[in-house]
């Protein structure tokens, strides 16, 4: 295994159900940096927006919210002073987010939050989403894309099930503003039948 003296960014990107969590958190942990899963940025704009009756096509209220989110190291969300964390995951947010995920102004406000994130950490983070290797770092030291058979991402996503899986990562791969998509020179990786060690031990060689 590599040693890491100097700040390390490991993008992290592939649709619902792909591992992405599970290998991150391997990684963070046998670097010793911090993982920043940007999936709940967007999920805590979403959650917000639904608490404070925000409509999903007012803009401005989207971004007000987005300006506000704040992320701490444990994961936790707070947006306009709420703590949504218990909702990130919830049956309404699941669909919700596809629709914040899509309004390009807020992007752009998260993912000026998300660069900040690891610019608080030296410049060093494990950080998984959908547009981390193409936009937010594509100068990461290693970029990764994983995927895994639409069965196995379904099986790994119980209470979201297949038609939600399905539905998401087609926004996500469609709508125009930064798409799911493999970056410029990113690893891909299927992880049907792989154990999360192992993928972890292939991502840590191209360090
Ligand atoms: O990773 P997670 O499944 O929690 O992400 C929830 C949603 O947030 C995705 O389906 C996608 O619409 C959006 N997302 C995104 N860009 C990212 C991370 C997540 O558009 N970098």
């Amino acid at each position: 295994m590599p040693e890491t003296s100097r700040p390390v960014v490991i993008a992290i990107d592939g649709p619902a159900g792909a591992g992405k969590s599970s290998v991150a958190k391997a990684l963070a942990e046998h670097l010793g940096i911090e993982r920043l899963d940007t999936g709940s940025t967007y999920r805590g704009v979403a959650a917000a927006a639904l608490r404070a009756g925000v409509d999903l096509s007012d803009v401005e209220g989207l971004v007000a919210l987005a300006r506000s989110l704040e992320i701490d190291g444990e994961g936790a969300v707070v947006v306009d002073g709420a703590d949504v964390t218990a909702d990130l995951r919830s049956a309404e947010v699941n669909v919700a987010v596809s629709v914040v995920a899509a309004t390009a102004a807020v992007r752009e406000v998260l993912v000026d939050r998300q660069r900040a994130w690891v610019a608080e950490r030296g410049g060093a983070g494990v950080v998984e989403g959908r547009d981390i290797g193409s936009v937010v770092f594509p100068h990461a030291d290693v970029k990764v894309y994983l995927t895994a058979s639409e069965e196995e991402r379904a099986k790994r996503r119980p209470d979201e099930g297949s038609a939600g899986v399905a539905r998401r990562d087609r926004i996500d791969t469609q709508r125009a503003a930064s798409p799911l998509t493999l970056a410029d020179g990113a690893h891909l990786i299927d992880t049907t039948s792989r154990s999360i060690a192992e993928v972890a031990e292939e991502v840590l060689s191209w360090l």
